[in-house]
Parts: structure tokens; C-alpha cells; sequence
């Protein structure tokens, strides 16, 4: 039985509600709008919540020299668009808006805390890997508590790669000093957390918040979890290792 030493997590959906904190902070500025303009709150947010989607999900690597905040702002003004307002400067204060809404809805899910002090317990090296902007998820990280909580960061535009290319997952093993069959990939969505991590050769554990099934012709996860706490009874983590484990081998920070 392979023994897992290293462990890396997604962050949005993953170790906090991002859905629930988009839609309340799209929300936020929506009934701000419909104040405003008279239109349908809730029709502005599925108008911004189908750009977001279409966005996040095409998301390649040709779109990692993009500012996040032109696109934001591209995105509100396709949704303001869709809902029969074309105007450039409130999509601009929507995306602010946006923004600072936010940054107060910011909080980790239930149970990820104890997951990670467990796992560093354990002696297993920890990584983030997001297909998030370093403008945006740098700070999300310090907000949410997790710096000095994880060894290793990898955030899509600053390694120049987006889940699910199998080679971040590859880079992501060899700056923290680890094999690909000794690592597991923790993250919820199938196409970016799981099929690349799979075909590195990482062991992968899907967090199943979104109730999409997997498909039967693609690879299967190793593990599907309904809950983040839950991560500790499927990894195959072999026989706890001692403080001597960790600072053997340093870890590049940056
Ligand atoms: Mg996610």
C-alpha cells in the first residue's frame, strides 16, 4: 500500500464556501443595482454567476496574463448587459463593490483547521494549489489563516500554469521534495482537481459539495469524501513520521 507523505488541497470550495460567499457578495451589489435601476436583483445575480462560471471554468493558461480585476470587471458588465444595462462605469463599481463584499464573507469550512494540524502532525508536507490570481488569493490565504499553515503555495498565475494540466501537480511534488505517488490532490471539482492529479500519479480525493457525478468513462477518484473533516480517513498515510521527517528536507518558499 502506497504511504501518503505530502498533501495538496484546493482552496475555493475545498478548505472554504466560496460558493456561499460569491453569491452573498454578488448578492450585495445586485440589490444595490436593483435599488438603483430598478431591475431584478436575483436575475443580475445568475446573470453574473453564468459569467463566472463560463469564466472560471475555460480558464487556461493563455488567460494567466490577464488582469483578474479587468476581467471581474468584464464579467459585471456582461451580467449588467444581460439584464438590459450597458454601462461601463457601474460595471466598474460593481467589480469594487464585488470585491470588498467579498473580503466579509471570508471563512474556512468546518473541520479544515483540524484536517491540517492533523496532517502536519502526521508529519505530511502541505500545498495549496489554486487556479486563483495572485492579486486576489494571496490575501484570501493571510485572511483566511492559512500562510503558516501550508509549506507551499501555487497559484495559477504566478506558476504560469491552471489546474488540470498535469504538470503543476508534477511541479507542485517537486518544490515541496515529494513523489507524485507519495502526494494526494484534495480539491471538489472532478475536471480540475482530480483527471490532472490523476494522471500525474497522485493519489486524489475528490470533495463531493457540488452533487455533480463523476463520470463512469473518466479516471475515478481514489477517495470521494461528502466532508473536508473526512480527509483523514481515506488518505493512506502509513505510520506517523517524527519531527526529523520535516526538516530533512527544506522547502523552497517561493
Ligand atoms: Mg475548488
Amino acid at each position: 500500500m502506497r504511504a501518503i507523505d505530502t498533501v495538496l488541497f484546493d482552496l475555493d470550495d475545498t478548505l472554504h464556501d466560496d460558493t456561499t460567499a460569491y453569491l452573498s457578495a454578488a448578492r450585495a451589489v445586485a440589490d444595490g443595482v436593483a435599488r438603483e435601476r430598478g431591475i431584478d436583483a436575483q436575475a443580475l445575480v445568475d446573470a453574473y454567476e453564468a459569467a463566472a462560471m463560463a469564466f472560471w471554468s475555460s480558464l487556461s493558461s493563455e488567460h494567466l496574463t490577464h488582469s483578474i480585476g479587468d476581467e471581474r470587471e468584464r464579467m459585471w458588465h456582461e451580467a449588467l448587459e444581460r439584464v438590459g444595462i450597458g454601462d461601463r462605469a457601474l460595471a466598474v463599481r460593481c467589480a469594487d463593490g464585488y470585491v470588498r463584499a467579498r473580503t466579509q464573507a471570508l471563512e474556512l469550512t468546518p473541520g479544515s483547521l483540524d484536517v491540517l494540524t492533523a496532517l502536519r502532525e502526521r508529519g505530511c508536507k502541505l500545498g495549496l494549489v489554486t487556479n486563483g490570481f495572485a492579486a486576489t488569493h494571496h490575501d484570501k490565504i493571510d485572511r483566511l489563516g492559512l500562510r503558516e499553515r501550508m509549506d507551499a503555495f501555487f497559484l495559477a498565475d504566478e506558476v504560469g500554469m491552471v489546474k488540470p494540466d498535469p504538470e503543476l501537480f508534477r511541479h507542485a511534488c517537486r518544490v515541496l521534495g515529494s513523489e507524485p505517488a507519495r502526494t494526494a490532490m484534495v480539491g471538489d471539482r472532478y475536471a480540475r482537481d482530480i483527471v490532472g492529479a490523476h494522471e500525474a500519479g497522485l493519489f486524489t480525493v475528490l470533495l463531493d459539495v457540488h452533487a455533480i457525478p463523476v463520470p463512469e468513462n473518466g479516471p475515478q477518484p481514489d477517495a470521494v469524501i461528502a466532508s473536508i473533516a473526512d480527509v483523514l480517513d481515506v488518505l493512506p498515510l502509513g505510520a506517523p513520521r517524527g519531527a526529523d521527517f520535516r526538516s530533512a528536507e527544506p522547502i523552497p518558499r517561493e
